[in-house]
């Protein structure tokens, strides 16, 4: 049962038949981590904060720079120097006092990747380069955790759910089997991002995220969406799995 209080903050859930209180139900009972406070973490955790996620945790090792103010519009000029995954967690609990919300300023790889997500509902993967990615999707698999995975730069997004546990679906190998040489891969710090792209992609795996948790929609396992800002439109295009693939090659499949 929903607390009286509870019954007003999610009104306008309650009220959509596809969610109502059993969709309620699931989002209060429901685990995500965010991995990255930074322009895709900041959509994505103010939105499942609003929505009634009872536990967000948030890994982010960096600090807020002033060079991120441009689009990490979760943090002000006065956050400068704090820890964004301990800020994070301060605005998740601001949104919605009944939330958990906690803080790992550790930088996520092979050796603390299983022990961040395990027992989660979901992952989603807002950072910026791809060993932190890779390292993402072998411990998606090992924990069978979906990935809900995002990426922007200069005037693109793209974003995929990657649970290659649950058929014969891809994973983040498949799409790239390794991560390319450095002098081909720029990160956001070099090749620059339109501020308001951090927006709409993080506000679509926001939007996912919440689908999956409550169960409606088409889901976006085996899909991508190709989001070009200088045109304003999304492109939604099949993601084939890999057979060959190094990564999910010898995953045991439901
Ligand atoms: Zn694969």
């Amino acid at each position: 049962m929903l607390s009286a209080s509870d019954t007003q903050r999610f009104l306008r859930h309650l009220v959509l038949r596809e969610v109502g209180a059993q969709g309620q139900q699931a989002l209060l009972a429901a685990r995500v981590v965010m991995v990255g406070a930074g322009g895709l973490g900041g959509p994505v955790i103010q939105y499942l904060a609003a929505a009634g996620v009872g536990r967000i945790d948030v890994v982010d090792n960096d600090r807020v720079d002033l060079t991120n103010l441009q689009r990490q519009v979760q943090f002000a000029t006065a956050d400068i120097g704090k820890l964004k995954a301990e800020r994070a967690a301060e605005l998740i609990r601001a949104i919605n006092p009944n939330a958990v919300a906690k803080a790992f300023p550790e930088k996520l790889d092979d050796g603390n990747a299983v022990r961040l997500i395990a027992g989660a509902d979901l992952v989603v993967d807002g950072v910026d380069d791809f060993e932190t990615r890779f390292a993402l999707n072998r411990a998606s698999m090992a924990a069978r955790v979906p990935l809900l995975s995002g990426a922007i730069g200069r005037f693109d997004g793209r974003i995929s759910l990657f649970a290659p546990f649950d058929g014969d679906l891809p994973c983040l190998g498949c799409l790239m089997p390794e991560s390319p040489p450095h002098a081909e891969v720029l990160n956001c710090a070099e090749e620059g991002v339109l501020g308001p792209v951090a927006g709409v992609v993080g506000t679509m795996l926001a939007l996912e995220a919440v689908k999956l948790i409550v169960g409606i929609g088409r889901s976006l396992a085996g899909d991508l969406i190709i989001y070009d800002a200088l045109d304003n439109v999304a492109r939604r295009v099949r993601l084939p799995r890999d057979p060959q693939c190094a990564h999910c090659g010898k995953l045991d499949r439901a």
